[in-house]
C-alpha cells in the first residue's frame, strides 16, 4: 500500500484507532493543554513546541491526524492548518520576507492576499510588482536582486487565469526565489504543485476541503523546514492555528471529498452543455473547455477542474445582470464555494452602479459555482431566471 495511496490518505492514514476504542471515527480531543508528570520531559518539550503536545494554539491530536492527510494529499513533507484561508497567506507570506525585500505576485490574486501586498507590507518596507502571470517572459522581467517571494494562484477563481507552474518553478529555483501557489481551486485531487517544483500550497480548506458550508480554515504544505519556522514564529505568535472541532470537520469533509467532486464535475458539464444554448449566454469561461485561451495549459498541469464556471452575460445595462441573479429561487447569491449549495456571483456587485459598462466584459461577469444538487434542479432555476430577464 502506496503511503500516497488516496483511499489509504482518506480512511486510514494518521488514525490510531486502537488508542480510542477502535472508533471509526476520531475523537476530537477538546483541551487547550497537556499536562506533564516531569520537569525533565518539560525542558525536552519547550526545546520545540513543533512535535509535542503542551497547548492547543500550537499542536493537538486531532489537529495531527488532519495534518497527516493533507500533507500526503500534497505529496508534501509536512502541513500546518490555519483559522482560514487568508491566515494561510498572510503567515507564509510574512514568514519569507523582510525589510528591503521584493515580492512578485499574479496580478488580481485573491483578494485579502492583495491587501497583504498593498496595505500591509509597504509599511515594513516590502513592495510588490504584480504580473500578469500567463507569460513567462513577465516573471522574468519583474524579479529583481531583491526578490524573496513569487506568489501564484492558478487558476484564479473570477477568469481561471493560469500560471504555468513547472516553469515559474524552474525560474525561482534558478534565482534562490521561494514559491508559493494558492491551489484553492483544484484541491490537490486536481493540481500538484509541489511536484511541479513550487515549495509552497496553500489553500482555503473553507472552500472543497471543508466542503458543507460550515467550517472556515486555511491549508498550508511544504517542507518540513519551511512548515517549522512558520509554526514556531507567525502561527505561534498570531495564535491563527485551528480548533480541534473545526479540525475534525475537516476530516469528515476529505473522506467524501473525491466523491463530491467527482459529482461536480459530472453536474458541471451537463450546467456548462446547457450554458452554451442559451441566448443570454455571451461567453463561458472554464479552464478545462476547449475554449478556454490557456486550455492547452490547463490540460498540461490539471488533471481536473469543477465547480466554478464564470458567464458572461449579454445586457444592456446592469438591471438585467441584477434581475437574473434576483430571481433565481434556489442557486443562492453568495460569497465563497466549494460546499453543497450552488451559488452565484455577480461582478457589478463589486462595481459602482454608474460605472457600470456594458462594453466591458468584465462587468457582465456572473460567477456560477455548482454545487451537489441535480443537473437539472440547477438548470430550471436558470432558465426561468433567463425568462425573467426579458
Ligand atoms: C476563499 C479563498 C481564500 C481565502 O480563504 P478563507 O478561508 O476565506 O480565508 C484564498 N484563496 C482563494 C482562491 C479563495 O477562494
Amino acid at each position: 500500500m502506496s503511503t500516497y495511496d488516496l483511499s489509504y490518505i482518506l480512511n486510514e492514514l494518521g488514525e490510531e484507532r486502537e488508542h480510542y476504542f477502535n472508533a471509526v471515527a476520531p475523537p476530537i480531543i477538546q483541551t487547550s493543554n497537556f499536562a506533564f508528570k516531569k520537569v525533565e520531559d518539560l525542558h525536552r518539550v519547550f526545546e520545540n513546541e513543533f512535535g509535542a503536545y503542551i497547548y492547543s494554539r500550537g499542536l493537538n491530536p486531532t489537529l495531527d491526524i488532519l495534518r497527516k492527510k493533507l500533507a500526503a494529499l500534497d505529496r508534501a513533507e509536512d502541513c500546518l492548518v490555519f483559522n482560514s484561508g487568508a491566515s494561510a497567506i498572510y503567515a507564509s507570506v510574512v514568514s519569507n520576507v523582510q525589510s528591503g525585500d521584493h515580492i512578485v505576485s499574479v496580478k488580481k490574486p485573491y483578494s485579502w492576499a492583495q491587501k497583504i501586498f498593498d496595505q500591509t507590507l509597504p509599511r515594513f518596507g516590502v513592495a510588490t510588482t504584480y504580473v500578469d502571470g500567463t507569460r513567462i517572459e513577465e516573471f522574468e522581467r519583474a524579479i529583481l536582486p531583491t526578490t524573496k517571494l513569487i506568489y501564484l494562484e492558478s487558476p484564479n477563481t473570477w477568469d481561471f487565469a493560469l500560471q504555468d507552474l513547472r516553469a515559474v518553478a524552474e525560474l525561482a529555483r534558478a534565482e534562490g526565489i521561494t514559491t508559493i501557489c494558492d491551489n484553492s481551486y483544484c484541491t490537490p485531487l486536481h493540481q500538484q504543485p509541489i511536484g511541479m517544483g513550487i515549495d509552497m500550497v496553500l489553500q482555503s480548506a473553507t472552500k472543497y476541503i471543508g466542503g458543507h458550508s460550515d467550517v472556515v480554515a486555511g491549508v498550508l504544505t511544504g517542507r518540513h523546514d519551511m512548515m517549522e519556522k512558520i509554526f514556531n514564529n507567525e502561527l505561534m505568535a498570531m495564535g491563527n492555528g485551528i480548533s480541534p472541532f473545526n479540525a475534525w470537520l475537516l476530516i469528515r469533509g476529505l473522506r467524501t471529498l473525491p466523491s463530491r467532486l467527482e459529482r461536480i464535475t459530472k453536474t458541471t458539464h451537463t450546467v456548462i452543455e446547457w450554458l452554451r444554448s442559451q441566448s443570454r449566454v455571451e461567453r463561458i469561461l472554464f479552464p478545462l473547455d476547449p475554449s478556454f485561451p490557456q486550455y492547452e495549459l490547463a490540460r498540461r498541469q490539471m488533471s481536473g477542474a469543477c465547480g466554478l464556471i464564470t458567464i458572461v452575460l449579454r445586457a444592456e445595462k446592469m438591471e438585467e445582470i441584477v434581475t437574473f441573479c434576483e430571481s433565481l429561487r434556489h442557486i443562492l447569491m453568495a460569497v465563497s464555494w466549494g460546499g453543497h449549495e450552488s451559488l452565484v456571483m455577480p461582478r457589478c456587485a463589486s462595481i459602482q452602479p454608474s460605472a457600470f459598462d456594458a462594453g466591458n466584459e468584465e462587468h457582465r461577469m456572473v460567477r456560477l459555482y455548482v454545487g451537489l444538487e441535480e443537473a437539472a434542479y440547477l438548470v430550471a432555476d436558470m432558465e426561468q431566471a433567463f425568462a425573467a430577464m426579458s
